[in-house]
């Protein structure tokens, strides 16, 4: 459903991103694996409508994404995770989800927010306290709140364990297995290889701007360039 084809994508005159391909299937996660400088946050950040790619095409069903603003990509029902979760501490936990709905429908946010309420919670019960006060792990579960209130197709994902202890690691890789099977497509950069790969469907591996290995999950957990890069000598 959503297309990623021939991607370019440059800082000035530092090419980022080199012609990258990759699909997101509905109820599907689709795993970018890659070093550190290798293009992935150009990538989601490109799809996402924050910084305008050279070349390429970007399709979400029959619509052209690569030259719409972020929030007009948002109403095409593609939003983004960002790194490091973007809470707004001084605002309540409900003013951050109210934030991931301004471009819903008024009468459907109420709506929205009691389900994300049924399916965090940890928010519900921290709902009019500051999100600043919520651990890292509620956090990340406010910032998957926050962008489900958009009501999306496809979720961009930008390493949503960063940070987090061991133990919260699978805990939010489990509620973006679910996430995705509620039939969002999930398009996720992740650091945390192997436990990724456990509950992805899809993968690709970006090196230096460019696809080095795309497969489904299963192949990437056997193919010894991936093991090698990524998975250790297990
Ligand atoms: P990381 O895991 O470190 O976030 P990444 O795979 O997400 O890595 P990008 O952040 O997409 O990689 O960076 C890709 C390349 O683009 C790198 O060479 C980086 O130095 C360069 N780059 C990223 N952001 C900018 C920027 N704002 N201005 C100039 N160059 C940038």
């Amino acid at each position: 459903m959503l297309r990623v084809s021939d991607l370019h994508v440059s800082y000035g005159r530092v090419t980022a991103v080199r012609g990258i391909n990759v699909c997101v299937r509905p109820g599907a996660v689709s795993l970018m694996l890659g070093a550190n400088g290798a293009g992935k946050t150009t990538t989601l950040r490109a799809i996402a409508g924050l910084h305008p790619p050279e070349s390429g095409e970007i399709t979400m069903e029959d619509q052209h994404l690569e030259r719409r603003s972020a929030d007009r990509v948002v109403t095409a029902g593609v939003v983004l995770v960002p790194e490091g979760r973007r809470v707004f501490g001084p605002l309540t936990v409900e003013e951050n989800l109210r934030l991931g709905g301004y471009t819903a429908p008024r009468d459907s946010v109420a709506r929205e927010l009691e389900r994300i309420y049924e399916i965090f919670p940890i928010l519900a019960e921290r709902r009019h306290g500051p999100a600043g006060l919520l651990s890292g792990g509620e956090q990340q579960m406010l910032a998957f709140g926050r962008a489900l209130m958009s009501q999306p197709k496809v979720m961009l994902m930008d390493e949503p364990s960063m940070g987090l202890a061991p133990a919260i690691v699978d805990k939010v890789l489990t509620q973006v297995r679910a996430i995705a099977d509620s039939g969002i497509g999930v398009l996720m950069v992740e650091q945390n290889a192997k436990a990724a790969l456990e509950v992805a469907d899809d993968a690709v591996v970006v090196a230096r701007g460019e696809v080095v290995f795309s497969g489904t999950a299963e192949e990437a957990r056997s193919h010894s360039s991936v093991v090698l890069a990524f998975l250790g000598e297990t």
